[in-house]
Formats: structure tokens, C-alpha cells, sequence
């Protein structure tokens, strides 16, 4: 019902294309032919949503019969009784829930019942987002500029304090500036990021992003996440169309198979429900909402420990450091002009606890030797202040069951290992897909033949996803250090394999940055990493020994690869056009 009330701005498509059962649709539903919350003005053709003057029996001024055929004076002075009484009683019985319907009304929606948001209307709403955080947030705006009617509904609307999504590889800012939103990291004292920085037992080498052929102005960036989120739900609630609620989603609504809304509490604790023939789920990492719409094959590798580094120049301004370190790596990268943030890979399910001072202990005789001696006391100072946070590591592939009405977006979605700083650059190309898929279609009632033709969607990501999310994976494996010998050469090859420069350290770190996203040349990268490794063991002179590392260098590389690959569907990554959806045309009746 809610999409067949989203009219088509245009009131000439409505005129000559109208189809009989999107009539049929629009007549048993009066609440769509009566949109009183316009203005008189805003409802002559052509002024606004349909365009079209409608009456209460539905019919367009047009289609009203003729002065002349109208009855007698006489008879008229009766009818008008009857319906002054009958008008009179109807006012009496439908007042209380006239009254209940006023109080839940908001931005571009109306209620049907009390506590129901109903996509009903002209102005109905057409996509619930759950959550704005990074996509949330990108989604409502992308899809609230294109007219539709959004309904965001978030936990907590205050600005996010987190230690997750700083740092948004040039791919990601690439795809900001596709969706409008690139002036969301500007006035945040957001600082770009050119590349990284490696360090290993006293080396270092710089690998910077290959970002010649772009504008000045392309390159990645680092920020607070809850200023650039901020941001981002202040430019989606600018938008008209787009309305921005504090309230969690407690569950979907689902029936006969189909998601139809959600139900939802506000934080004055009031139970409500929204209805859209299009709900998109993104409620982060810790979703609670995924479990019906996939099925999640979580891995929690590691934790990150976060910490603020006030006050201290990096040993390479503007670039992101990691230092391969014992247990695993160690990242450091600005956040703003006077911060650096430092995230400290701890493996495993356990953490130290903060508490009792065991993970301050760890972070001062474990991590702290290892670092460059340039941050050293900011380090310590920042351990001293006692502002560690922490945050678990989760990789999920995407695994969906393609459900109509429904749709998951970002980590609720999709996760890979934070090394690489991934995922906001994955989330926002996942929504410039989804944008290009529902860009032609204007009418997303029909949730049956949207979910069909949106399973494209999940081969259409797979270039830019998989090659970041493989990545993250495989990367993650390598650089943490292992006491197997043929480990340890895979993790010095790829150091020195990125200190050669070229093509050997653009070639990886475009794939990194979601400036390449092509997953064969990540395979070509990975294994002449390998590649080098071995052919370093076998000079000058093979032993039986080297040939042996070398051997189980090669499939210990296989290793950490494949199952990667596997898990994210060797056909969509390297054959996408072999998949039918691939091809799938926009419904007919949507367009
Ligand atoms: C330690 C760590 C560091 C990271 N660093 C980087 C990095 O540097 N670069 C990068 O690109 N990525 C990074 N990531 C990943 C990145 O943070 C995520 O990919 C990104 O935040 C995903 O955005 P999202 O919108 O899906 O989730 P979030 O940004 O987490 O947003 C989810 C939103 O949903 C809301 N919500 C949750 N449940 C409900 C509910 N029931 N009802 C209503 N609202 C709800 C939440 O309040 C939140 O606002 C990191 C991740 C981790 C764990």
C-alpha cells in the first residue's frame, strides 16, 4: 500500500501511465487520494508530490459529473442535512483516533493507528533506514536526495565517541564525493592521509597512495568518527524528505515471508511501528537485527586497544604507521591537528583487563618497547591518562538471504578485519550501488520482484568488497608475527616486497585503499609476494632446509588466502558475469 500511495513527481506520467491495478491499489486506499497535510496551493497539478487535485471519492477534478446533471435545489437542501448529520456522526465516532493519528504525525508520514508510522500517502514513507552511523547515515541522504521518503531511526542521535572508522582510505573518499557528501569530512579538522608508513625491527619504509591521476584534493582522510557522522545525519536531515528519530529498533515486522516495517521504542520508552516497502538494516557490528536476514559466520581474530596520543609528530606526517610488531601489528595515524590515534592489536578472545592495571602493564612492557622512539612518552602519557578503550575485531563475510522488503548495509552487513581501515570505504561503495540499482525505479511496492531484481546487488559489490575484505584478511595473517620459520620469511618478504617501490608498493596499496578493486591482481600480489620469498630463500644456493621453508611458505600462503576467497564466493569475485542476477533488468511495473 505504501509504495502505491509514493507518487511519481511527475504529473504527466501520472496522466498517461497510471497502470489499472496501481488504481486499483490507490482507490481502496483513501487515505492516499486525500493528502491533507499539503497545503490547498501545494495540491494543483503540477505543484507538488502527484500533482493532482484529488476528491474524496478519489475521483480527479475531471471526473467530476457536470453542473447540469446535478439534482434540484430541493433535494440538494435535503442531502445537505443528511450529510451535515451523517458528517456530524462520523466526526463523533473517528475524533478520538483523528486525535491519536495528530499526535503521532511526523515530517512527511502519517499514521494509520495509533503507534504505527505508515508509508500511506503521497508522502509516505518509502525506506526505513535502521541506524545512522557511516552508512546509515550516507544512505538517507543518497536516497533522500533522489525525492524518496526516508525514515531514520537511531539509538542514540548524540555525537558517537568511538575508536572505529577514523580513517577513510582515498576509495572511500572517492565514493563520498559520488554520493555529495564529501563536505562532510571538511570543517571537522579532518587530516589527509597520503599513504603509510611501515616499520620492522628498526626499518622503515613509506608506501604512498598512488594518487597521481586524481584531483589535488583526492587522497584518504582522518577524523573523530562522531564529528564525520555527525555531519553526515545533519546533511540527511536537511533533506525534507528525510526524517531523523531517536528510537531502537526492537524487531522487524515481518509477514508471510516479506518485511513490511519495523517496531521500534522511543526514548520516552513509547512503542511504535514504521511501515516502508523498504527497510534497510544497518545497526553496525553488534546488530541484533541481522540474524533474520543472514547468517552470520562471525570471527573475532583480535581486539583492538585504542588509545590518544596528545601533542606528537609522527615519524611521517600525513601517513598512516604500522609497525609490525610481537604479537601483531601496532597503527598509529592523526585524528585531528594535535591527536594520533593509536590502536594496538591484541590476538586472540581474551584481553588484559583494565581494571586492575593488567592492561596498562601489558601496553608499557609489551607494546611499548617496540615503538619508534619519536612516540614513545606519548604513548606512555596517553596510558598514564587512562583512556583505553577497546573494540572486538570481527570479520563476517556477507552471506545474505535474499529477503523482499528488506536489505543489510555496512557492518551489520559485512565485516573484515580493521587492519586496512576498510570498512567505510566498502560501506560506502556498497551504497553507490545500491543508489545505481534504485536509481531508475520509482515505485518499490512490489517487494517480490525489487528483491529479485536487487540480488545483482550482491554480485555488483563483489569487486570492490571482496578485494578489501581478502585483504584485510590475508594482510592481518601475515603481519602478525608467528614463531614457524616460513611464516616469518612470508611476513619479511612482504616488508621487503613493499620496499621495492613501484609497482610493488603502489600495486598493493591501491588494492588496500579501494583505488583498485580488482581481485585477481590482489592474487597476483599476494602470491609474488610468496614468490619473492621463496626465490630469496633459494639464493644464491638452494639446501634442503630452504627448499623445505620455501615449500611450506607457498602453502602457508595458500593457507590464509584461499579459505578467504572461498568464503567470499570464488565465482562472484572472479567471474561476476557468470552470475545470472548479474544481468537482471529493473522490474517493469517499478520504473
Ligand atoms: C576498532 C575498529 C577500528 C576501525 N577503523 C576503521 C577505519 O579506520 N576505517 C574504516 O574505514 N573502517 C574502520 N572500521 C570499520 C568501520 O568502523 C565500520 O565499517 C563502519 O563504522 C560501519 O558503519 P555502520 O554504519 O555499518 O556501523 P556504525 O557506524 O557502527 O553505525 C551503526 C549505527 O546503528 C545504531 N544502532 C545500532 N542498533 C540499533 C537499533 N537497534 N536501533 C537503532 N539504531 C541502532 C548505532 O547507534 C549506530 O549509530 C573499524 C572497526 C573497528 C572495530
Amino acid at each position: 500500500m505504501t509504495g502505491a500511495c509514493s507518487f511519481s513527481p511527475s504529473f504527466k506520467f501520472l496522466k498517461t501511465n497510471v497502470s489499472v491495478k496501481r488504481c486499483r491499489i490507490l482507490a481502496e486506499d483513501p487515505v492516499a487520494w486525500v493528502p491533507l497535510r499539503y497545503p490547498v496551493s501545494a495540491i494543483t497539478p503540477g505543484a507538488s508530490g502527484d500533482g493532482i487535485r484529488r476528491t474524496k471519492g478519489g475521483r480527479r477534478p475531471g471526473c467530476h459529473r457536470s453542473f447540469d446533471s446535478f439534482p434540484p435545489p430541493k433535494m440538494l437542501l435535503v442531502q445537505y442535512f443528511m450529510g451535515a448529520f451523517v458528517a456530524a456522526l462520523l466526526g463523533f465516532a473517528l475524533l478520538p483516533g483523528l486525535r491519536g493519528r495528530k499526535k503521532k504525525k511526523w515530517g512527511g508520514g502519517e499514521g494509520n493507528s495509533a503507534g504505527t508510522r505508515n508509508g500511506g500517502g503521497g508522502g509516505g514513507t518509502e525506506v526505513i533506514v535502521v541506524g545512522a552511523g557511516v552508512a546509515g547515515s550516507a544512505l538517507a541522504y543518497t536516497l533522500g536526495k533522489d525525492g524518496r521518503n526516508v525514515l531514520v531511526i537511531e539509538r542514540d542521535l548524540s555525537e558517537p565517541d568511538r575508536i572505529v572508522g577514523e580513517l577513510l582510505q582515498p576509495g572511500g573518499y572517492l565514493k563520498l564525493i559520488e554520493l555529495g557528501l564529501e563536505d562532510c569530512v571538511r570543517d571537522i579538522d579532518a587530516q589527509r592521509v597520503l599513504g603509510y608508513a611501515l616499520f620492522k625491527d628498526g626499518r622503515d619504509t613509506k608506501v604512498s597512495y598512488p594518487l597521481e591521476k586524481f584531483d589535488d584534493d583526492v587522497s584518504g582522510r582522518s577524523f573523530h568518527n562522531g564529528r564525520f557522522v555527525q555531519r553526515m545525519r545533519e546533511k540527511a536531515a536537511s533533506l525534507p524528505n528525510v526524517k531523523l528519530e531517536q528510537g531502537t529498533v526492537t524487531s522487524l515486522i515481518e509477514e508471510n515471508g516479506m518485511v513490511k516495517g519495523v517496531n521500534y521504542k522511543t526514548k520516552n520508552g513509547e512503542e511504535l511501528k514504521a511501515h516502508a516497502p523498504l527497510t534497510v538494516v544497518c545497526d553496525g557490528c553488534f546488530s541484533n537485527l541481522r540474524r533474520s536476514l543472514c547468517t552470520p559466520k562471525m570471527e573475532v581474530p583480535s581486539h583492538f586497544v585504542g588509545l590518544v596520543l596528545e601533542n606528537c609528530e609522527l615519524p611521517y606526517p600525513n601517513h598512516g604507521h604500522v609497525i609490525l610488531a610481537d604479537p601483531s601489528p601496532i597503527l598509529f595515524y592523526p585524528i585531528s591537528s594535535t591527536e594520533v590515534r593509536c590502536l594496538v592489536d591484541v590476538p586472540g578472545q581474551k584481553l588484559p583487563s583494565v581494571a586492575n592495571g593488567e592492561m596498562a602493564n601489558y601496553l608499557k612492557t609489551i607494546v611499548a618497547p617496540q615503538l619508534p622512539a619519536q612516540l614513545h612518552d606519548a604513548f606512555i602519557s596517553a596510558i598514564d591518562r587512562g583512556t583505553v578503550r577497546t573494540m572486538p575485531n570481527k570479520s563476517m563475510p556477507a552471506s545474505p538471504y535474499p529477503t523482499p522488503g528488506a536489505l543489510l548495509m555496512g557492518d551489520a552487513f559485512n565485516m573484515r578485519h580493521p587492519l586496512t581501515g576498510g570498512g567505510m570505504t566498502v560501506a560506502l561503495a556498497d551504497i553507490a550501488v545500491l543508489h545505481n540499482l534504485l536509481t531508475p525505479l520509482r515505485d518499490l511496492s512490489d517487494s517480490s520482484a525489487l528483491c529479485r531484481y536487487l540480488e545483482s546487488f550482491y554480485t555488483l559489490r563483489k569487486p570492490t568488497a571482496s578485494t578489501i575484505n581478502t585483504l584485510a584478511g590475508a594482510l592481518y595473517k601475515v603481519f602478525c608475527a608467528s614463531p614457524d620459520e616460513a611464516m616469518k620469511e612470508m611476513r619479511q618478504a612482504c616488508f621487503d616486497y613493499l620496499s621495492l617501490g613501484g609497482v610493488f608498493s603502489c600495486g598493493p596499496v591501491a588494492l588496500l585503499s579501494g583505488l583498485n578493486p580488482r581481485p585477481l591482481s590482489l592474487v597476483c600480489h599476494f602470491f609474488a609476494v610468496a614468490i619473492y620469498g621463496v626465490g630469496r630463500l633459494l639464493l644464491p644456493f638452494p639446501s634442503p632446509k630452504r627448499l623445505w621453508v620455501g615449500a611450506r611458505l607457498l602453502s602457508g600462503a595458500s593457507n590464509i588466502i584461499l579459505p578467504i576467497i572461498k568464503a567470499e564466493g570464488v565465482r562472484q569475485m572472479f567471474f561476476p558475469a557468470s552470475v545470472p542476477a548479474y544481468y537482471r533488468a529493473p522490474p517493469e511495473s517499478h520504473r
